[in-house]
């Protein structure tokens, strides 16, 4: 599915509507038997990928403002759903090694299917993500207008 949007309130719009659909985890196409829910969004710099965050953090009930995690690589949120205990958010912008993320519990972390995980620069660390990840690619088309494609997830 591919969106165009025309300002960061559309962006963070189309990201509450998953937030909605992933707690529903009604859906085959969103549900994970195995391990976190993981979205891995890549694309442009300014091409929306925190600003999406944001929304989908408020729709899953995050009260705090989302911010990215530069110096930590990631901050986690509590949350009070019926199938998700915490969320977190990676950036993996600095890293150069996949294996310097696997130093932050990345395993634990993505195995845990009381997690839901939003990863920025997510090719950094292709190798050591789970196969079941859903790919979001946001690209930057002028000042305003941004074009989010939700690429097909394997299972
Ligand atoms: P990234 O994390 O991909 O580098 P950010 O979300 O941090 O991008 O930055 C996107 C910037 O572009 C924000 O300042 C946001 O307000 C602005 N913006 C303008 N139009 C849009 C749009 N249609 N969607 C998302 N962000 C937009
Ligand atoms: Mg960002």
């Amino acid at each position: 599915m591919k969106y165009k949007t025309n300002n960061a309130k559309e962006t963070q719009n189309i990201a509450k509507g998953l937030a909605e659909e992933v707690l529903k985890n009604n859906k085959k196409s969103l549900s994970t038997d195995k391990g976190a829910f993981v979205i891995a969004l890549k694309g442009d710099l300014g091409g929306g990928k925190t600003t999406f965050i944001q929304g989908f953090a408020k729709g899953i009930g995050v009260k705090e403002k989302i911010t990215s995690p530069t110096f930590n690589i990631y901050k986690n949120y509590k949350l009070k759903t019926n199938n998700y205990k915490l969320f977190y958010h990676f950036d993996c912008y600095r890293i150069e090694n996949p294996k310097e993320i696997l130093d932050l519990e990345f395993k634990k972390i993505i195995f845990d299917s009381k997690n839901i995980v939003v990863i920025e620069w997510p090719e950094k660390i292709k190798a050591v993500l789970p196969k079941n990840a859903l790919w979001i690619k946001f690209k930057f088309i002028n000042k305003t207008n941004r074009s989010i494609n939700f690429l097909a997830r394997k299972d």
